[in-house]
């Protein structure tokens, strides 16, 4: 844990330059806008250690997959989002020294990325043979119109007389750092640079996407000369000017990046070519504001204010910020890798953090169409599921653990073919929307499909065992993947069930109220009589693993005869497990990786009473290491449920600043930006008890001690609601919508744009 970036509330603040630290902050302040994304790297040449990453949603490389010993059913690649043409440089050289600042004198550096307005900005003072210059730069994606890009980057003489020379460039040759064989994942397509127009078009190997990216600047000073260079994947501008003691040359590049994931192959690079002029025509000023009126209402709609403590302020915020960056919903086709546009790590794909993790959260924010489009992307990818399925051997829809078009990249066996888990967050999604949305349509439309193509999946993976009479899974990786390979994960094995249940339920719910439809669903997907017999024997002879001595569930069977220890009896020098322990010593261990039996309980909580949430709290939280940032959330949103308000506190410290503090020492590689909605969700669904139930807003909302009070949004239902708790009071105020009952403490209130609903704590 590092704290090194100065607090406050709107803004992440570097002070001073830490070479060994700069892929961090790079990570830190990455920028994005749901199309494109960026780390904080310089505008100009820097050979010290850094990421140069730029990276657009939806565009990959299927990346040949490196295995040790080969298994049928394993993918032939890993796709990964391609890092593309790096639009963001401008090298710069004053008097013939060239700035890069691995080599050049320096000083007041500050490089600062603000949440608010939704821009990175970066200023320092370069001494050149005795004689000062300041340098900033600002940058921003635009988050209205997202394929456009601008780059402030202005030169202010301090002392003395000099000769600058600007670069703009665009360069292509780009590689994935991540690239399993070292590959380069591009092919240069066509270079054009003239006095009218600059254009660099790439287009990836073997996945064919074409990205065109096009440039325009303006300086405001007139040049001396203007040098057009057009080299193999690369363009670029010099321009020389001179400046003197006083004056400041500002240099304003303008981008546009179209793919063909948006257009016609032949069409893209007129696309970009036109979206650049525009933009230029439009100027930064415009452009900024546009971009800062979006992000006023991203703000409007999803921002938590903390009083009382502005570390937590800027870890919510920070949060807050990079998930809007990463997913905006404007593309059903697209959805959230775990890192983001932050980095390489996890190849840019998808995992059931989507489901289980960050829809809670796009629920709450965004307009219903944003939640939809992420369940939409799997409705989309049915067909490849029950392929996947196949080829395992097995009926109905098996969805990938990890993918981007809908088929599986992940290649360890324990995960691909194992962790089905995945499945059931997926299903569980679908509920979760509806049940918030009341979007009943949606299981005609497309939910069923896919709950009863799970379902098949779940009658096929599992099996009956007649010496106990009961319906068994075996051969599984629950969520805690320190243990592989096991039996009858309670969490599994619960979910399945559900599964079935609630696939049952809507086909009632379909036959009764839509019953053509019914019958057009029954038709192709080939249902019958049996498999719906089955589902409901499932249902009622599913085995669940129990722990009599301690009356809770078990994480799966055998796992009370491990050597029973406790996170208290390891040592400092353990932890994490992953780094210093060889696999096979974390496999025998009784150590958890994340949440497990604790998932279902999250998710079946109606099922528990709080006795026996307590007693699973407490026998499970003292032996999870909570190894991955998915974890400590879920465990304190129960502990908030259970009335542990100070272990829910501090279960929440290790999510909140986890990436701003590099907690994991792991932020060198990207954001951990699926487990930022767990935040969240720990805050709203933990401290404030948010929950809906039967189609109304219920709340239990405690104040941390440390906090004078903190405000959230929840759009709901065409509505917005503001959310306060302080000290003495809970205030509900309906900001846009039409009235509404809602719970709070389990008392019911009503809700008008009237009045404040104020309740006495
Ligand atoms: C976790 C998985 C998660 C993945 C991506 C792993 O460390 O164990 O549950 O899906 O990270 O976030």
């Amino acid at each position: 844990m590092k704290k090194y970036y100065k607090v406050d509330a709107w803004q992440v603040i570097e002070e001073g330059f830490d070479k060994d630290y700069n892929r961090v902050t790079e990570s830190i302040m990455s920028l994005g806008n749901g199309h494109m994304g960026l780390r904080g790297n310089f505008a100009e040449k820097y050979s010290g250690d850094s990421l140069q990453g730029t990276y657009i949603a939806g565009v990959y490389y299927p990346d040949k997959t490196i295995v040790g010993w080969w298994k049928n059913g394993y993918p032939e690649y890993f796709a990964k989002i391609a890092n593309a043409t790096n639009f963001i440089g401008i090298d710069l050289k004053i008097d013939d020294t060239v700035i890069d600042l691995n080599q050049v004198e320096f000083s007041s550096f500050k490089r600062v990325l603000n949440m608010k307005e939704a821009y990175l900005k970066r200023s320092f003072i370069v001494n050149i043979n005795n004689q000062e210059l300041e340098i900033i730069e600002k940058r921003f994606l635009n988050q209205k119109n997202k394929e456009i890009a601008a780059i402030n980057y202005s030169i202010k003489a301090l002392s003395g007389k000099h000769k600058l020379e600007l670069k703009p460039y665009l360069d292509g040759n780009v590689k994935n750092e991540d690239a399993n064989y070292g590959d380069f994942f591009w092919k240069g397509e066509e270079e054009i640079n003239n006095e009218q127009q600059s254009l660099l078009s790439m287009k990836t190997k073997k996945s064919n996407f074409k990205v065109s990216t096009a440039m325009k600047w303006e300086v405001n000073k007139e040049y001396q000369e203007l040098k057009k260079i057009k080299e193999k994947n690369y363009i670029a501008d010099i321009i020389t000017l001179k400046i003197e003691k006083g004056e400041t040359v500002e240099l304003k590049k303008y981008i546009a990046l179209c793919t063909s994931r948006d257009y016609k192959k032949d069409l893209v690079n007129d696309q970009a070519l036109e979206k650049v002029k525009s933009a230029a025509a439009d100027g930064y000023q415009k452009l900024f504001a546009e971009h800062k009126k979006a992000w006023a209402k991203i703000w409007q709609e999803s921002d938590i204010k903390i009083e009382g403590d502005l570390e937590a302020q800027q870890g919510i915020r920070f949060n807050i910020f990079h998930l809007n960056q990463t997913y905006t919903g404007h593309d059903p086709r697209l959805n959230i890798g775990p890192k983001g546009f932050t980095g390489e790590k996890y190849g840019g794909l998808t995992y059931w953090d989507t489901e289980a993790y960050c829809l809670p959260f796009y629920l709450a924010t965004h307009s219903q169409e944003v939640a939809k489009n992420l369940l939409i992307y799997r409705y989309k990818h049915l067909e490849k599921a029950i392929e996947n399925a196949d080829k395992l051997g097995l009926k109905g829809a098996l969805y990938p653990m990890v993918t981007i078009n809908g088929e599986e990249c992940h290649n360890e066996w324990e995960i691909t073919f194992e962790e089905i888990h995945r499945n059931g967050a997926i299903a569980h999604a679908i509920k979760d929307y509806i049940d918030y949305t009341g979007d009943q349509e949606y299981i005609k439309d497309y939910g069923f499909e896919v709950l009863a193509e799970i379902s098949r999946f779940w009658a096929d993976r599992a099996h009956f065992n007649p010496r106990k009479d009961k319906y068994m899974i075996i051969g599984v990786t629950g969520p805690n993947e320190y243990e592989n390979n096991i039996n009858n994960n309670w969490y599994t094995n619960k979910i399945a069930v559900w599964t079935l249940k609630y696939t049952l339920e809507n086909k009632e719910y379909l036959k009764n109220n839509y019953p053509e439809r019914y019958q057009e669903l029954v038709d192709k997907l080939q249902l019958s009589e049996e498999d719906y017999q089955l589902w409901q024997d499932m249902i009622e002879k599913m085995y669940y693993p129990y722990l009599d001595d301690y009356d809770i569930y078990a994480q799966q069977d055998g796992y009370l005869d491990k050597e029973q220890k406790l996170v208290s009896d390891l040592k400092e020098e353990d932890i994490p497990l992953h780094k210093n322990w060889s696999w096979d010593k974390i496999l025998r261990s009784p150590y958890i990786k994340q949440a497990d039996v604790l998932q279902g309980v999250y998710y079946f909580e109606d099922e528990f009473d709080q006795a026996s949430m307590e007693r699973h709290f407490d026998f499970y939280e003292p032996r999870t290491v909570h190894e991955s940032s998915l974890s400590p959330c879920i465990y304190s949103i129960i502990a908030a449920e259970i009335g542990r308000k100070e272990k829910a506190y501090q279960l929440y410290l290790r999510t909140a600043r986890l990436d701003l503090d590099n907690y994991n020492y792991d932020t060198d590689d990207g954001l951990h930006i699926t487990s930022m909605a767990g935040t969240w969700m720990s805050i709203v669904k933990g401290f404030a008890g948010y929950e809906v139930k039967d189609s109304q807003l219920q709340f239990r909302p405690f104040l941390p001690k440390a906090w004078e009070s903190y405000d959230f949004m929840i759009i709901f239902r065409g509505r917005r609601i503001k959310v306060e708790v302080n000290k003495e009071k809970i205030i509900f105020e309906l900001e846009a919508g039409k009235k509404l009952t809602l719970k709070v403490y389990a008392e019911e209130y009503q809700l008008s744009a009237e009045q404040k609903l104020i309740i006495e704590k």
